[in-house]
């Protein structure tokens, strides 16, 4: 780990500005009138960071964007339903202050007691937030006096509440969740313990083009599923129907299998229906070519187990992107069966990262959670990580001596 972390910080007394990522989903309950929290993974992965700090009798002063209110305030996307979440969750009364920068709230940081914890309205009301404007970075920076960074979910962005405020102190640190995230993605690109294996699936080849590339050179299998398997099938002249395809990145998919050769794998089999809507969903999978009128919208059997025996023999495993419209429960089969997989390899030893929305979800969905060895709580920074580009979050925190 290259970046100073929490360990290396003296946060006795010290006013602790935490960049988390709250940006949780909320949904307006009828009865109440008021915005509940449809799922709060975001704010239990925040609870060691801020633990740590309370532990260490520092104040811990809390920043987030939630949603996008493009840069004014608007309540449908206050973080004030958070406040009550954390103050369940910690087990003491976590203070909400509706203003999030100024003289009124730095000299409640000030005075407050050490132990305690404050969070701070939506930093998305700023246009200044997003343009990564020196100004707001600067009034951020007034209300603490050291930075940490615990949200990876942004970390691929240059914005004020984690790139600008950095440049105003000595040490910005990463909090425990960035911590974690850097130790095993790290670990997954720099040293995978081979066999290893990348599965990508998801709607577009466009979106993963890069990680595909970088992982090329990395992992010993590339299995391919998903939406964006159909560009590639194409590419090879096997004929996919109506499935969704990049006609402009055929030339990319035949460039890019070229370089792979046998790494890249592509679903032999398929789940084709007319629509999704699937009201005529065939159950009877189709090997090879997918007739006109037909869409692929999830591997077939053949193609779960390839994929399964390779992961299941693997000691490292990165997956991101589902196998097909996993929304629908008749096209839902082959990313559960991913989920499971990863789970089972993990069984057996091997090192599984999972990251991504939809595959996240596949794993909370089948209860398997807890039987993989890292959930990634960035979609688009895991990507990016993946790619091997630098994310502008981590570029600014401070590096060990
Ligand atoms: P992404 O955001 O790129 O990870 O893509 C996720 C979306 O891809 C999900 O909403 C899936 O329903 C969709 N998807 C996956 N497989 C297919 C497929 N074979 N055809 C159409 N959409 C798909």
């Amino acid at each position: 780990m290259s970046k100073l972390t929490l360990k290396d910080l003296d946060l006795q007394g010290k006013c602790v500005l935490v960049r988390v990522d709250f940006n949780v989903p909320l949904q307006l309950c009828e009865e109440t009138n008021r915005y509940e929290i449809v799922d709060d993974t975001r704010i239990l992965s925040a609870l060691p960071t801020i633990e740590k700090i309370m532990g260490a009798d520092g104040k811990a002063i809390l920043i987030s964007h939630l949603g996008r209110p493009k840069g004014q305030p608007n309540q449908n996307f206050s973080l004030a339903p958070v406040s009550d979440r954390l103050t369940e969750l910690l087990d003491t009364s976590v203070r909400f202050s509706s203003e999030t920068i100024g003289s009124v709230v730095e000299k409640t940081v000030r005075t407050m007691p050490n132990g305690s914890v404050i969070l701070l309205e939506n930093t998305r009301y700023f246009p200044g937030e997003t343009t990564n404007d020196p100004a707001f970075a600067e009034e951020l920076a007034k209300l603490g006096d050291l930075f940490v960074n615990d949200a990876f979910g942004t970390a691929h962005r240059a914005h004020a509440s984690n790139v600008g405020v950095a440049a105003h102190f000595s040490k910005p640190a990463a909090g425990c969740l960035l911590e974690k995230e850097l130790i095993q993605l790290g670990h997954a690109l720099q040293s995978p313990t081979p066999p290893n294996v990348a599965l990508l699936g998801g709607a577009k080849v466009s979106d993963k083009m890069g990680v595909i590339t970088n992982l090329m050179g990395i992992m010993d299998h590339i299995l391919i599923g998903g939406a964006m398997a159909y560009t590639f099938l194409k590419a090879k002249g096997i004929p996919v129907g109506n499935s969704l395809v990049e006609e402009d990145r055929l030339d990319d998919a035949r460039e890019m299998m070229e370089h792979a050769g046998d790494k890249l794998f592509l679903p032999s089999d398929h789940i084709v229906s007319t629509s999704f809507d699937a009201p005529d969903a065939i159950n009877n999978p189709v090997s090879g070519a997918i007739e006109d009128g037909l869409m692929g919208l999830d591997i077939g059997p053949n193609t779960i187990k390839e994929y399964t025996d390779l992961i299941l023999s693997a000691r490292t495993s990165i997956w991101n992107g589902p196998m097909g419209v996993f929304e629908k429960p008749a096209f839902a089969r082959g990313t559960k069966a991913m989920a499971q997989a990863m789970a089972s390899a993990t069984n057996l030893g091997a090192t599984t990262i999972i990251g991504g929305g939809d595959s996240v979800a596949a794993i909370t969905q089948a209860n398997l959670h807890e039987n993989v060895t890292h959930v990634s709580t960035g979609g688009g920074a895991m990507l990016k990580f993946l790619e091997g580009k630098s994310l502008p979050g981590l570029e600014a925190l401070a590096d060990h001596p």
